[in-house]
């Protein structure tokens, strides 16, 4: 079944995504300051942060809650950061582009997964640099379980873990050099993993495009929060937006690169 197939079902396909797409991206920024303050990942009902005030199911729907609120908390007033609100939309958006790209099939399903897993580090990278291993193991678990349903020829496969090994080994090896010639770590263990994953789930070509793109987002990073403080900006954020547009939107690109070399 395809949701392209009538305007009534791509309408509903898009809301319900949208949907969708919002609860999870409450949760991941959820999972992700937890995760930085080093509490249980699932633990106890969300609460206001000020005040402890446990939510009720109504303060708990995403966007809506934050708006009828106006940003504070029910209970005491206090503010309430934009981000769970900005968090939310970003994610929603994120899902209703990986519908609209996949359709209703199991590659959706995989690379929305791998989606989530790229928004979660995200936030937990920008928050305290960190990349939690938790993130790899799902996106290499959905890469396998969705490998019997997703078309893939057998060539293909061992081309896209080839990348995976490739690109995670070979920028372990020029980082190990880098460290030695910089006397510092240039870059971490966690972006190496990162790059390894992309690479399995893009692939060699995809995988290349996405290093490039993530080390322009990078250095346009850079240069835009230059002057503000001297905290170094994580790579891994800008490896995930890259790995993302790839993912969603590089097709043409790599086929293009394809016939140039073919
Ligand atoms: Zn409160």
């Amino acid at each position: 079944m395809s949701i392209y197939e009538y305007r009534p079902l791509l309408i509903f396909s898009v809301i319900m995504a949208a949907c969708l797409g919002a609860v999870a991206g409450s949760f991941l920024n959820c999972a992700a300051l937890r995760i930085v303050r080093g509490e249980p990942f699932v633990k106890g009902r969300s609460h206001c942060p000020h005040c402890g005030h446990v939510l009720g199911p109504m303060e708990l729907v995403p966007v809506i809650s934050w708006l009828v609120q106006r940003g504070r908390c029910r209970a005491c007033g206090a503010k309430i950061s934009p981000r769970y609100l900005i968090a939310e939309l970003v994610f929603a958006f994120a899902t209703v582009l990986c519908l609209l790209r996949f359709d209703l099939t199991a590659l959706c399903l995989r690379n929305w997964v791998f989606l989530g897993c790229l928004f979660l580090l995200t936030l937990t990278d920008l928050d305290a640099m960190i990349i939690p291993d938790g993130c790899h193991i799902v996106a290499l678990l959905a890469w396998l379980a969705a490998l019997p349903f997703v078309g893939m020829g057998r060539g293909e496969i061992v081309a896209h873990l080839i990348a995976g090994v490739a690109l995670g080994g070979g920028l372990l090896l020029i980082s190990l050099a880098m460290d030695k010639i910089m006397g510092r770590d240039t870059l971490g263990g966690g972006d190496i993993k990162l790059l390894a994953v992309v690479g399995l789930y893009l692939g060699p070509i995809g995988a290349l495009f996405a290093l490039v793109l993530a080390c322009v987002i990078g250095l346009l990073f850079h240069a835009l929060g230059r002057g503000e403080g001297a905290r170094p900006f994580p790579f891994g954020p800008s490896i995930a937006v890259a790995a993302a547009a790839m993912l969603l939107y590089g097709a043409p690109l790599v086929a293009w690169y394809r016939g140039l070399l073919f």
